[in-house]
């Protein structure tokens, strides 16, 4: 249950200066001035009051030790949990509120896991005492032992409902002699939740560490509003599951490992959880003591080397994030770009030359009608999808590429697509019903498409793929099309409109470390037998000029077919790179060959064959094929 930030605000506010007398008493201050409201500070020893309490924000602040509490810290420093501390206030603010039952299980059917019994915690203790964590810290984060000795991390949920359980042995983990060094309960399902989020203040900065014995290293130390993600660096579902309780914090800390996996996840995690709010702390490599180097690598080495003050100097000095408007074209050059992430298209001669659609790029895609934009577009999708990385869509044509089935044709392939014929005799394929159901169950929460229903506006679309990469990830955004956008403004502001059109998506895919696609159309007037080129594009040049890449599909012409001597006239597509800031060359040009019925490009067999992941079934036979590197004069081009 999420109790939002902004009632409780109102709660306190409602009990204005009485917050003051009610924590003075729970925290049993010492010498409490009831008129200037300030005490001695429960949090370090002093004679002198210097805990002063503040009328405005409701908190009490300490001028010696740096505290600042509210009285939901103050509860949960008895030992409640968030949702009991927010109940005691509402309580004592006399606002109704309906928290339901506690200990409410609220996802139907799911398994939960079963308590692990809290009896000898010997071995854990031991083992977390060695890594610097104390048993006050045990206890806090209820950390328990099983049966085997090993340590059980309990996962609550903010309803206080445990519903994920994982462990790990209690000694060093040899992860090369083949160590498993964690686990989730068996039979049980795992929800990817935040561990410690059912005892954190949300009103206050969220620390999110790697592991949950970083988070314990840094309650230990004192700071107390801290989770840590539950399946490693690699595994950021839980943005998703917990977004709308991540939503309420203004201000967001991660504290990663300092190897590549941790500053993979800082990274993608700045992104998603906002550059505005997140900031991060650099783990050291290396620490000196005694005139000795000791080399660490995350939080609770820090710890362990440093202590307590250490850890929380790290925090006080995490660094804001450096929010670049543009991109720097010379620091993209010194990079390695055969290192740089991006999307494919399957299409081997193409990525070849591109390497990939890199995230962090626009390219724009141009071609006139019946050209195999689409196709080429769902192709790379479908390549991203079973890269493990969703993908935003805004198609205006999309309901037209529904009723074709236009996807749903290209993933399925020839092997699952089933022949029919119409009355007078015209072959057509469909997507058989259960081949459709599998295959949505595999698209599920991958593929984001803009709803019909929605306003073409640019801020709109923006909006909704901005919510898109943050919430779920999306890594391949793409416009289709242009023309779709409704830049909302006169034909003569039309250029302008363009113009900052383009600066936009370019900001955007910098910003987010997404790869941006927008699809346009050339100018009408074009002659459909020359290549695409820069002012071919119909509206404002900019919009070349500006991409980073800019790629033209054209179908050859009757023309180039009937001579022998056409470069072209064995393909039915031409695409070109017209434009490549990136790689800096331009004037790539390579043939494609498309088939009509699973509406793919190919250039090979296995391009023509290839089997995206849905389809979990193995094939040892061939499809009857037509090679057409061979002179072959029997093809037919769709007209879509
Ligand atoms: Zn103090």
């Amino acid at each position: 249950m999420l109790v939002e930030k902004s009632l409780v605000e109102k709660a306190k506010e409602k009990l204005g200066d009485e917050n003051a007398f009610i924590m003075a008493e729970l925290l049993e201050l010492e010498n409490f001035d009831e008129k200037n409201l300030k005490g001695c500070c429960p949090y370090h020893r002093e004679d002198t009051p210097s805990f002063v309490y503040n009328k405005k924000d409701h908190r009490f602040h300490c001028f010696g030790c740096n505290s600042t509490v509210d009285i939901i810290d103050v509860l949960m420093g008895k030992g409640h949990t968030f949702l009991d501390a927010a109940k005691i206030l509402f309580e004592k603010a006399d606002i109704m509120y309906s928290f339901g039952e506690k200990d409410i299980k609220t996802k139907r059917n799911y398994k939960y896991p079963k308590e692990e019994p809290l009896g000898d915690r010997s071995h854990v203790i031991e083992y977390l005492g060695k890594r610097g964590i104390s048993k006050n810290t045990i206890d806090y984060l209820d950390m328990r032992e099983d049966f085997n000795g090993n340590v059980v991390f309990n996962f609550y949920d903010t309803n206080d409902v445990l519903t994920m359980v994982k462990y790990r042995p209690s000694r060093t983990v040899n992860k090369d002699a083949g160590d498993i060094k964690a686990w989730c309960q068996k039979n049980a399902d795992t929800t990817p939740l935040l561990f410690n989020m059912n005892r954190i203040n949300t009103s206050k900065p969220l620390l999110i560490c790697e592991g949950e014995i970083d988070c314990a290293s840094v309650i230990e130390a004192g700071y107390l509003n801290a989770v840590s993600v539950p399946l490693g660096a690699g595994n950021l579902h839980w943005i998703e599951e917990n977004w709308n309780w991540l939503d309420e914090f203004d201000s967001i800390i991660i504290w990663s490992d300092n190897d590549d996996a941790g500053m993979k996840m800082r990274k993608d995690c700045i992104y998603r959880l906002g550059t505005w709010r997140t900031k991060y702390i650099e783990t050291p490599r290396c620490y000196i003591k005694n005139g000795k180097e000791i080399s660490l690598k995350d939080a609770n080495d820090c710890l362990q080397v440093g202590g307590k003050e250490y850890v929380l100097k790290l925090i006080g000095d995490a660094q804001d994030v450096p929010v670049k408007s543009v991109v720097d074209y010379s620091e993209i050059e010194e990079l390695d770009i055969s290192q740089m992430d991006g999307v494919t298209t399957g299409i081997k001669p193409l990525d070849n030359e591109l390497l990939k659609i890199f995230y962090g790029t626009l390219t724009v895609l141009s071609g006139r009608p019946g050209s195999g934009k689409t196709s080429i577009v769902d192709q790379a999708i479908a390549r991203t999808i079973d890269d493990g990385n969703p993908v935003f869509l805004f198609s205006k044509e999309m309901p037209e590429r529904m009723s074709a089935n236009w996807f749903n044709t290209i993933i399925a392939g020839r092997r699952n697509l089933e022949r029919r014929e119409t009355l007078d005799g015209r072959e057509y394929h469909i997507v058989p019903y259960d081949t459709q159901k599998k295959m949505q169950e595999y698209y599920r929460k991958k593929l984001m498409i803009y709803r019909d229903d929605e306003p073409n506006d640019v801020d709109s679309v923006m909006k909704s793929a901005e919510e898109c990469v943050r919430k779920y990830g999306c890594k391949f955004i793409v416009l289709d099309n242009l023309m779709m956008l409704d830049l909302q403004c006169n034909e003569s502001e039309k250029n302008t409109a363009q113009t900052n059109l383009i600066n936009r998506l370019i900001k955007f895919a910098s910003k987010y470390n997404v790869a941006v696609c927008l699809i346009a159309h050339p100018r009408k007037t074009q002659d459909s037998n020359s290549d695409i080129e820069m002012y071919d594009i119909s509206g404002s040049s900019n919009i070349i000029n500006l991409a980073m890449r800019s790629i033209g599909l054209r179908r050859t012409s009757k023309k180039e077919k009937e001579d022998p001597n056409s470069k072209w006239g064995k393909y039915d597509v031409v695409l070109s790179v017209i434009k490549d800031r990136i790689l800096g060359k331009a004037d790539f040009q390579m043939g494609l060959w498309y088939d009509l019925t699973s509406r793919r490009f190919y250039t090979d067999y296995d391009e023509y064959d290839a089997h995206f992941k849905w389809d979990d079934k193995v094939y040892n036979d061939k499809l009857p094929y037509i090679d057409r590197s061979l002179p072959n004069p029997e093809y037919v081009f769709p007209d879509k």
